[in-house]
């Protein structure tokens, strides 16, 4: 059997759903390909979406015209914005999801696009040719692939989201299993494909906890855990009219010392500790076992109870993720209280899998080897939906650009949360799996998650991805923000008629007039409540502000931080000053003597496009961007 399509995307996870339907979206004829036509959008692990920075990078995809939050606001159940008692730089929207549904939900706005064709089989070669010779910059170019059962899809360009999947071995005590996910097998033969092509592959694992029977656990132990009492949405499509499903509460509990020593027995047949996990796996998210002996002295951990969907039976153990064996994960859990007759539904278990280093791909995640060739997700070796979901966003963008014979696309890291990733993920090359933090992010003061559709919406617009009523809309707000800035900067108030409104906000009363923004910027001032004073009554440019309180917000946040958001601009324009001193892509390194070994190495693998770009990258050092900088001036 042989059949065209424009785009394939092998694989229909967090990364693939991204990658299909903004390609199809652009235009294109998209093959979808899944081993297993019941799991699109399944969610392998946490019931949940966003958190801390993952938050950030599910309003930014949704800025850009992903729909991970659309599925997300559809199918969640408790929704959270967390760091609410920091500043608005770390606000982190997050939602606990019904895991049935969302899989539903993906699945139907995918088959919503008549582009895409869901193809179930499993991918087990690439069909490649070598790359033409005007076309030096890469060695082969994709024409296609090869599924299990010898059928032949041609098309332009492929984008792999194989997530946990390639070659992929599961483990709960001495019982090793080949497979992706329990109940779901591993797919072969694509990375030994790709390793003759010369491709460079590694191991990483990653590890899920139990899931336990609702009906065994007594949740009036525990101490219940609210979501907020107005829920907020992720898409900027539903901002100020969001029809929330039910909302259900979640629940904490804790290990203690007598868990972690019946843990402690079950250590001579964990895979991870007698060596036969081979693959690193992410140091912030330890496993319950890795926790006890890293942090012995810690008599007790956290364990949130989550329900995996709103009306089922299953509830989802956060922070117990583990590779004991099963009957020492059943006795450990009975020593929690709230858990002394709980039944374990499913056990936990590891997974290792192969993944591709990132020195093999662009910023644009095309493949360095072989062109129209992108990897996005779990395969570039980072670790959590949204990752991937960003990932595949962006490979599904540049893919398309390509076909189109357009410039590539890529996000700066000083305009968006997936341009620190992308560019993490290039420059950096972790060696255990990447997750996001808004550590990572050195101007997060501008990069919010309540501005994404500021900073990127635009961009969505242009690719085709974004209505143009949502950027009518956009511009609309942007006006209104301007305006209202520059109104309470250049108008005063006098004491006569805000005192009393001081007062009751224990705010120091004024004697002279001062400038609504002086007052805006003191800390118990909310903005929400100054604008409701009788004062601004008949205040027409104030009354069409007060309508939409994000537009409230966003004044609100400009004028209080100010100093800093200017201060972090200035640092921006210097970062892309770095940025705008272009490497020609056949730049030969090689021929400047004075750059270290190290720095050769790395700046060769990693071609980078920049100065910018070359000063992030491990083991090149100020000397060496000197030499580069003097051998560019000639
Ligand atoms: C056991 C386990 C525990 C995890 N724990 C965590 C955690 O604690 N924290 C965290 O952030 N993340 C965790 N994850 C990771 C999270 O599930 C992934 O980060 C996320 O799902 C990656 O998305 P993805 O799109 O890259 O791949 P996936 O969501 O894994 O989707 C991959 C898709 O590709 C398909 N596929 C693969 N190979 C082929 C092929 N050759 N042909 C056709 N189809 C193919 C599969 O069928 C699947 O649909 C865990 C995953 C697993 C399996």
């Amino acid at each position: 059997m042989k059949k065209y399509f424009d785009i394939i995307v092998i694989g229909a996870g967090h990364a693939g759903i991204e990658a299909s339907v903004c390609t199809a979206k652009m235009g294109f004829k998209v093959g979808l390909f899944t081993m297993d036509l019941n799991a699109i959008g399944r969610m392998s692990c946490n019931p949940a979406i966003g958190g801390t920075a993952k938050g950030h990078l599910v309003r930014e995809i949704d800025a850009l015209g992903g729909i991970m939050g659309q599925i997300a606001d559809k199918t969640g159940i408790q929704f959270k914005m967390l760091n609410t008692s920091k500043g608005p730089a770390v606000w982190s929207p997050r939602c606990q999801s019904d895991k049935n549904m969302y899989s539903i939900e993906a699945a139907n706005m995918i088959k919503d696009l008549k582009e895409i064709d869901i193809v179930q089989g499993v991918v087990n070669e690439l069909i490649i040719e070598e790359a033409e010779k005007s076309n030096q910059k890469y060695k082969f170019s994709i024409k296609g692939v090869k599924t299990e059962n010898n059928s032949f899809y041609f098309c332009e360009s492929v984008i792999i989201t194989s997530g946990t999947f390639l070659n992929a071995v599961m483990h709960t005590g001495k019982s090793r299993l080949e497979g992706g996910r329990i109940g779901e097998k591993s797919a072969t033969g694509l990375s030994e494909c790709m390793r003759t092509l010369g491709f460079e592959t590694g191991r990483l694992k990653t590890g899920t906890p139990p899931r336990l029977d609702k009906n065994t656990i007594d949740f009036g132990k525990t101490e219940t855990q609210n979501g907020d009492e107005i829920p907020k949405p992720f898409s900027h499509k539903i901002y100020n009219n969001f029809p929330y499903q039910k909302q259900v509460d979640c629940y904490l509990t804790h290990t203690n010392e007598q868990t972690h020593a019946i843990l402690r027995t079950g250590f001579e047949d964990s895979p991870m500790f007698t060596g036969r996990i081979k693959g690193i796996g992410p140091r912030y998210c330890p496993s319950i076992e890795d926790k006890i002996s890293r942090f012995s002295d810690k008599p007790r951990h956290q364990i949130f109870l989550e329900p995996e969907t709103l009306d089922g039976d299953s509830i989802y153990m956060n922070g117990f993720s583990t590779s004991l064996p099963f009957d020492v994960q059943q006795k450990a859990a009975n020593t929690i209280v709230g858990l002394e007759k709980v039944k374990l539904i499913k056990q936990g278990y590891a997974v290792e899998y192969d993944f591709f280093p990132t020195h093999q791909i662009y910023l644009t995640l095309e493949s360095k080897l072989v062109s129209g060739l992108f990897t996005a997700g779990q395969i570039n070796g980072t670790s959590g939906y949204e990752e991937a979901a960003a990932q595949g966003l962006i490979a599904g963008i540049n893919a398309g650009l390509k076909l189109k014979n357009e410039e590539p696309f890529i996000l700066k890291r000083s305009e968006s949360y997936i341009g620190v990733l992308i560019d993490d993920l290039i420059n950096k090359c972790p060696e255990e799996p990447y997750r996001m933090f808004t550590s990572c992010a050195e101007y997060r003061l501008v990069l919010r998650q309540d501005n994404a559709d500021i900073r990127l919406m635009k961009y969505g617009y242009k690719f085709g991805l974004i209505e143009k009523d949502l950027i009518e809309k956009l511009d609309v707000k942007i006006n209104l923000i301007n305006e209202g800035i520059k109104y309470f900067e250049t108008n005063t108030i006098s004491p006569k008629i805000v005192n009393d409104y001081l007062q009751s906000k224990n705010s120091s009363e004024l004697s002279q007039n001062e400038f609504l923004s002086n007052l805006i910027k003191r800390n118990e001032i909310k903005l929400s409540d100054l604008i409701e004073m009788d004062a601004f009554k008949e205040n027409e440019l104030l009354n069409i502000i007060k309508k939409d309180p994000e537009t409230v917000n966003q004044i609100e946040i400009e004028i209080k931080y100010k100093g800093y958001i200017e201060r972090q601009n200035e640092h921006i324009r210097n970062f892309e000053n770095n940025e705008n001193i272009k490497i020609p892509s056949d730049f030969k390194f090689e021929k400047i003597k004075s750059l270290s070994a190290e720095a050769l190495e790395k700046l060769k693998a990693v071609k980078p496009a920049s100065i910018g770009q070359a000063m992030r990258i491990a083991g090149v050092r100020p000397s060496d961007i000197s030499a580069i900088m003097i051998y560019m001036r000639g």
